[in-house]
């Protein structure tokens, strides 16, 4: 069941609980990247626009206890300047002074919660922890997609104690664009998958096979697929314990009519801190593959060029070098520049990888979770996503 959207809160004249995904990387107390605080402005603003006061709360890191270097202070900065309205940053998420804080909040205030897992009642989705945060609230809106994929007090356990409930503009927006692909996606729909770890995919790749048409695999994922196809793969990144599972995902794919595409060429090196590189059609026994080369580009640009839906998660090469970049570069600016291609990017390192290229404006979505993500197109549902049902 779709969860109810904010427009249909009455939100004027309540402490509206705004469960934000404010976990930006930071340097120095300084935010190295606003891309997280930025999607839910509009939120922020729907609420207080419409006479609520919105208590805005976050996680930020995995603090144990109270760490003063994860404060959220910069966030509550860079939200007075964007807002142009002052946004204090209460001491603690609960509590007294904090209470007292919420209470004289005036229709159209903004305020924020300092970080929520400075209590390990947070993770531990505690039942008085999550009844203390709800206290003097009224409504709750959750926009914090990145963590709707845990069972936490402010994403799951505080939605028992404010009935009036609902998603965010962000959150509306995430799970719209995974809808797309996952429930009736318009055919062709093509699947780009890679990164590092086979066994993390596992799940999204049984769910592709039975919905999309193709599934195109680079990364390092892609050795454990031709090793299992009993290809030479030299010294790429294999998961041997995964090689049965590979073999099978591909037997079951061939079996229903669907393609699994895999790298016919190799940008490789002897390690991955290597300088110096080869291209390769077959990869020599003591070297390793760590990009996808320029006749696998081709042909994963030439499966684009015919869908209408694509889903892509997961880096083609080691991105994070220069000189296995150009796979996971090429497919992404070719992909962004298709007229007329759905374009869903996966969040975590593939948003790392493509979203701050100039041309990455023209995808049709970038998601701002990565586990998250990952769950939703398992066919996981997201206990934050949830709990937002009545
Ligand atoms: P994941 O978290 O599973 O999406 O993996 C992302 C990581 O996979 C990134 O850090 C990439 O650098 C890495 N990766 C992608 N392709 C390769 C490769 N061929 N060899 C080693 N690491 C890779």
């Amino acid at each position: 069941m779709p969860a109810r959207s904010i427009t249909s809160l009455q939100l004027g004249g309540k402490k509206v609980l705004v469960r934000c995904d404010f976990n930006v990387p930071l340097a120095e107390g300084k935010i190295q990247d606003s891309e997280r605080i930025d999607a839910s402005l509009d939120t922020i603003r729907y609420v207080t626009e419409r006479g609520g006061a919105a208590v805005l709360c976050s996680h930020l890191g995995r603090p144990k206890e109270r760490t003063p270097e994860l404060s959220l202070k910069p966030v509550a900065e860079y939200l007075t300047n964007v807002l142009g309205k002052k946004v204090a940053l209460a001491p603690d998420c609960i509590g007294d002074i904090t209470g007292k804080m919420i209470e004289m909040l005036k229709p159209g205030d903004a305020i924020l919660l300092e970080n929520l897992r400075f209590h390990p009642e947070e993770e531990a989705n505690d039942r008085d922890f999550s009844h203390e945060l709800a206290r003097g609230k009224q409504a709750y809106v959750n926009d914090a997609f990145g963590t709707a994929h845990r069972a936490h007090a402010s994403t799951a356990g505080v939605t028992r104690f404010i009935a009036e409930r609902a998603a965010g503009f962000l959150m509306m927006r995430e799970l719209e664009a995974l809808r797309s692909v996952t429930v009736n996606p318009e055919h062709p729909a093509v699947a780009i998958l890679g990164g590092a770890k086979v066994s993390d995919k596992m799940g999204v790749i049984k769910s592709f096979i039975a919905k999309l048409d193709a599934i195109l695999i680079g990364g390092a994922m892609a050795y454990t697929f031709l090793k299992a196809k009993g290809v030479g793969v030299g010294r790429s990144r294999v998961e041997d314990d995964k090689l049965v599972l590979a073999r099978e995902l591909l037997d079951e794919a061939a079996a229903k009519g669907k393609r699994i595409v895999l790298p016919v060429d190799h940008v490789v090196a002897i390690s991955a801190d290597e300088e110096s590189t080869a291209t390769v059609t077959q990869i020599p026994v003591d070297m390793m593959g760590l990009d996808i080369g320029p006749a696998t580009v081709d042909s994963f640009i030439a499966e684009l060029s015919r869908a209408k839906t694509v889903i892509w998660n997961g880096p083609l090469g080691l991105f994070e070098r220069e000189p296995f970049s150009h796979g996971t570069m090429r497919v992404g600016e070719a992909l962004a520049n298709m007229p007329g291609v759905k374009s869903i990017i996966g969040g975590g390192d593939t948003a790392a990888a493509v979203g701050h290229q100039p041309w990455s404006k023209q995808f049709t979505h970038i998601s701002t979770g990565g586990g998250a993500t990952l769950e939703f197109l398992e066919g996981i549902e997201l206990p934050g996503v949830k709990a937002l049902e009545s």
